[in-house]
């Protein structure tokens, strides 16, 4: 029988979201593989927990699970924290729990603080349906290529960023989606936690002028469905009858299938649009 790997979560900010669990888990472990030794042993301490720790963090992340794995597999019960929050999430966790599947080790979870779903539920955004995009990349490409993906997102998107770095991120979701709304939320759980809720413009405009403090989330409303449907609707009143009829046929759609779709688009009879599928 292996040991049991744990993913706690730990606070995000404030001390008493430390759950009971979380602390006995953690006194039980034969081991807590931490993210930063030296920041973790400050809550370690507070906790009275007194189980040996080592570092397991994203530059010996695959070495290191490894070596976690083979003490796992001495029935060993190690536990991962991070920072703050949830492990695996934008945080080391993943590659741990990759492995231990692999090899039929035992994964569970620890629940507690997580920055997105905390902010989500405050956001004032819908949150029945969410796209949680961590950091945008920082790579030009590979971030215009993730822009260019949220501009269509029909649902509300969280995503995390630095405070240094809030203003670039949020001039440029204004350039790709518009005055879309959105909340701004900082410092969760601590003292001066704050929630802006507001259209992407006045965000921008507030933090050129109000340097950001804190880490902070933000959770953009997504493209909703009758958006897209106007949009749809403008690039038909552009287009020919056949031009419509050809881009459901694009979409794999048979030529009776496509006059309905026209027909019901351009609010017109089927008969008036069967006729332009002769020939096609
Ligand atoms: N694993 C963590 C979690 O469960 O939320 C996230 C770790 S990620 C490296 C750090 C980012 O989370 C920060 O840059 C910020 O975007 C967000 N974050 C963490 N704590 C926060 C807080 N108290 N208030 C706002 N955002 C926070």
């Amino acid at each position: 029988m292996a040991g049991t790997l744990y993913l706690v979560a730990t606070p995000i900010g404030n001390l008493e979201d430390m759950t009971f669990r979380a602390v006995r888990i953690l006194k039980e472990a034969d081991l807590i593989a931490a993210e930063d030794t030296r920041n973790s042993i400050k809550l370690l301490n507070h906790f009275e927990i007194h189980t040996p720790m080592t570092s397991y963090h994203e530059h010996n992340k695959y070495e290191k699970a490894d070596e976690l794995i083979k003490k796992l597999e001495e029935e060993k019960n190690i536990a991962v924290i991070t920072d703050a929050g949830t492990p695996g999430i934008s945080d080391p966790g993943e590659v741990l729990v990759v492995k231990c599947h692999e090899k039929g080790i035992s994964v569970t979870s620890v629940p507690g603080a997580c920055a997105a779903v905390n902010a989500l539920i405050i956001s004032g955004q819908p949150a029945g349906r969410f796209a949680f995009e961590a950091f945008l990349p920082t790579d030009k490409k590979e971030r215009r290529r993730v822009l260019d993906e949220l501009k269509e997102e029909s649902r509300t998107i969280v995503l995390y960023e630095a405070p240094h770095r809030l203003l670039k991120t949020i001039t440029e979701l204004c350039e790709e989606l518009g005055n879309r709304d959105a909340t701004v939320l900082r410092e969760l759980t601590k003292k001066h936690e704050t929630v802006f809720k507001s259209g992407l413009f006045k965000l921008r405009e507030y933090y050129a002028e109000n340097e950001p403090k804190g880490e902070c989330v933000i959770v953009i409303r997504g493209k909703s469905f009758e958006e897209k449907d106007a949009e749809l609707r403008k690039s038909w009143e552009d287009m020919s009858v056949k031009e419509h009829l050809e881009y459901y046929i694009n979409l794999g759609m048979d030529k009776k299938e496509a006059a309905k779709k026209v027909a019901s688009d351009r609010n017109v009879s089927k008969r008036e649009i069967y006729k332009y599928t002769i020939g096609m």
